[in-house]
């Protein structure tokens, strides 16, 4: 039986890929990538179990982190390198073909249907760079490229592909409702920070400090409020209960990059985790302080009002290692701005 490792992101693309595949008797491994920046989508799971067919997941790591920091082909409109992405993904599912004997790689791409990776020279760049060879199927817009090896050689019946063009997803929303029972119909969306434009600053901010940085610290960005204390310490500063949760636990990572956490010890207010430069001298005294007034101007004052006592934090210099100091405001921290701004 011919099979195939379909690039599933659990989008109408790679759901109609799958189906067209399916319906010629190909049998399909979807493969659901992602990246420091693109979480895991828990609807791929649910529709890989639909289609009955086997996902495997994967997630690109530290190699990611390393191709953002200089691209190859550059980036889209906000920090989003998505032809290096698209080429990295290929790979990735070229591997599990390999691993997994499978006859071909196939991907819900469409020509022209995103600016910057899906022009139709860019597919053909993407084909070409990713090593796969002639190896690589995209069902939708099959008909607007020259055949394959795999429609030569009859594994794929090219007559029973598509000739999809251009960015309007009626056509293909119609052809999943009325040929390939796909309902409901998934929104559109990347899923991807790396293509948010509010996101872009923190991106950018991060690799003109450490060119390199570690996963620890890419992974940072996803959660609270950025700021720069000075040139060796960055602030953050979470915005809701679910933030705090999320600082709490990255302090916990073994791979941390040398930081500090601060919690509220007797108010309710934000947790604060405090991050040096690479290769920075160690924390001092100040950089507690500076820690907890950042605490406070980010808490209602009227809560702090309500203790009747000093403010109070936990200081945590390690996971392990909990101190309760007294915290007061510093009118320096009021001139400290969010690295968006
Ligand atoms: S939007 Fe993000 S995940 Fe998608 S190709 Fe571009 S960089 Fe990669």
């Amino acid at each position: 039986m011919t099979k195939a490792i379909v690039l599933f992101s659990g989008g109408l693309d790679s759901l109609l890929t799958t189906r067209i595949l399916q319906s010629q008797g190909i049998e399909v491994i979807g493969l659901h990538l992602g990246t420091p920046f693109q979480d895991i989508s828990p609807e791929a799971a649910v529709w890989a179990e639909k289609f009955g067919i086997e996902m495997v997941t994967r997630r690109f790591g530290a190699e990611y982190l390393k191709m953002l920091a200089n691209p190859h082909w550059g980036y889209g409109k906000a920090v989003n390198p998505c032809i290096d992405c698209r080429i990295m993904m290929i790979q990735a599912a070229a591997e599990l073909m390999r691993e997994r004997g499978a006859d071909f790689v196939a991907t819900g791409e469409v020509a022209g249907q995103r600016p910057n990776s899906q022009k139709l020279h860019q597919l053909e760049l993407i084909s070409r760079k990713s090593g796969i060879g002639g190896k690589l199927l995209r069902p939708l817009t099959a008909k607007t490229l020259p055949p394959t090896e795999m429609e030569e050689a009859g594994l794929v019946d090219r007559e029973k592909l598509f000739s999809y063009t251009g960015r309007s997803r009626s056509q293909l929303i119609r052809r999943a409702k009325t040929q390939f029972d796909i309902h409901p119909i998934p929104q559109p969306s990347t899923g991807c920070l790396l293509a948010e434009k509010s996101f872009a600053p923190r991106i950018r901010d991060l690799l003109k400090r450490n060119p390199e940085p570690s996963l620890w610290d890419a992974e940072a960005l996803l959660f609270g409020r950025h700021l720069w204390l000075d040139e060796r310490i960055k602030a953050i500063v979470s915005r809701r209960e679910s933030d705090g949760k999320k600082t709490v636990a990255h302090f916990k990572r073994p791979d941390r990059s040398p930081s500090f956490l601060m919690t509220p010890e007797n108010f309710m207010g934000p947790s604060v985790l405090i991050v040096a430069s690479p290769g920075s001298a160690p924390f001092t005294d100040d950089d507690y302080a500076l820690a907890g007034s950042l605490m406070l101007r980010y808490t209602n004052p009227e809560k702090v009002a309500k203790i009747g006592a000093p403010a109070e934090a936990n200081l945590f210099r390690t996971p392990g290692e909990r101190e309760i100091i007294q915290i007061s405001p510093d009118e320096r921290s009021a001139a400290f701005h969010l690295i968006e701004e």
